[in-house]
């Protein structure tokens, strides 16, 4: 099992929801990139990841990334 299976994105609403109060390990995205949140699924900019045993993360996407249009940006 390759250890990038344990790396999960996790947008804002869901890490208050998982660790009220801690600070996350943020890093920097492209302005233009978007990740999407292993736990709803949303396209988030948070930069978090956290680490999770993949056999609880069925629902997993962190593979996908998205492009944001500037429009929306
Ligand atoms: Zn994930
Ligand atoms: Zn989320």
């Amino acid at each position: 099992m390759k250890s990038s299976d344990w790396t999960h994105n996790i947008c804002w609403g869901c890490w208050r929801k998982r660790n009220p109060g801690q600070r996350p390990v943020q890093v920097k995205l492209l302005d233009s990139m978007a990740l999407i949140c292993c736990w709803c699924g949303i396209p988030t900019q948070s930069g978090i990841y956290v680490r999770e045993d993949p056999a609880v993360m069925h629902n997993c996407k962190h593979t996908v990334a998205v492009i944001i249009p500037a429009s929306e940006r």
